[in-house]
């Protein structure tokens, strides 16, 4: 008998973080909807969308994109995530300096909750991702993923660097030969984009969605 090609498909957990005010949350909506808000407000909390990508005829990559408040009363409540992503992208507004120095800030403490110390394994707390009805996540068909070894040392996430507004062109502050050295220096990945004029939104999701897939998961 003929028997319908299963379709596997693995899950995948990004984190977008940076300053308020960067564009996150218009590049979310870019990706995920395809639509840009000129009156974009700040993010209270947490918001969560899932992005697929096909790599292979029977094989989709999910990613889980989560988009968090860039705000300081915030930041308990989303980092309680950062610690469950395979990658993140941490995104600076090209017309202000200031965004791109905190980069280095995002990346360290996102960092931080990934290192062995700093990760809390406490089975009775409530997995936020796989508690969420709206966001179910199937069992994972990898053999390391987290769950089923325990015992296995995490790998390090994979980083994006988003220089967004690539646009507003008359008012940059950050030159993007000093953003590219920055991320290669740390061996992370680099992207202007513009989520008003739509420019490398997918592409960069995409780049990161598949070196998490063929590197982390
Ligand atoms: P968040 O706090 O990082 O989530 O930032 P938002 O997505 O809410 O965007 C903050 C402001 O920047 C809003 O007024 C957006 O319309 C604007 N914005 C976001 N992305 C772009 C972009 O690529 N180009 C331009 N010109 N404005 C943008
Ligand atoms: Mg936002």
């Amino acid at each position: 008998s003929l028997e319908k090609p299963t379709v596997q498909e693995t899950m995948v957990k990004i984190m977008v973080l940076g300053t308020s005010g960067v564009g996150k949350s218009q590049i979310f909506n870019q990706l995920t909807k395809s639509k840009f808000n000129p009156y974009s407000q700040p993010t209270a909390g947490i918001d969560f969308s899932s992005y697929s990508i096909k790599i292979e005829a029977e094989k989709i990559i999910k990613a889980q994109i989560i988009d968090t408040s860039g705000l300081e009363a915030f930041r308990s409540v989303t980092q309680q995530y950062w610690g469950l992503a395979h990658g993140a992208i941490v995104v600076y507004d090209i017309t202000n300096a200031d965004s791109f120095t905190d980069v280095k800030r995002w990346v360290r403490d996102f960092r931080a909750k990934h290192s062995p110390n700093s990760v809390k394994s406490n089975p009775s707390s409530p997995n936020p991702f796989t508690s969420r009805s709206t966001t179910p996540t199937p069992p994972s068909p990898l053999p390391n993923s987290s769950s089923n070894s325990p015992a296995k040392k995490k790998p390090d996430p994979i980083i994006m660097i988003i220089g967004n507004k690539c646009d507003l062109l008359e008012e940059r502050e950050v030159r993007t030969e000093d953003a590219q050295a920055y991320a290669l220096v740390n061996d992370f990945l680099f992207m202007e984009t513009s989520a008003s004029e739509n420019l490398n939104v997918v592409m960069a999701f995409n780049i990161l969605i598949s070196q998490v897939y063929y590197n982390v998961v």
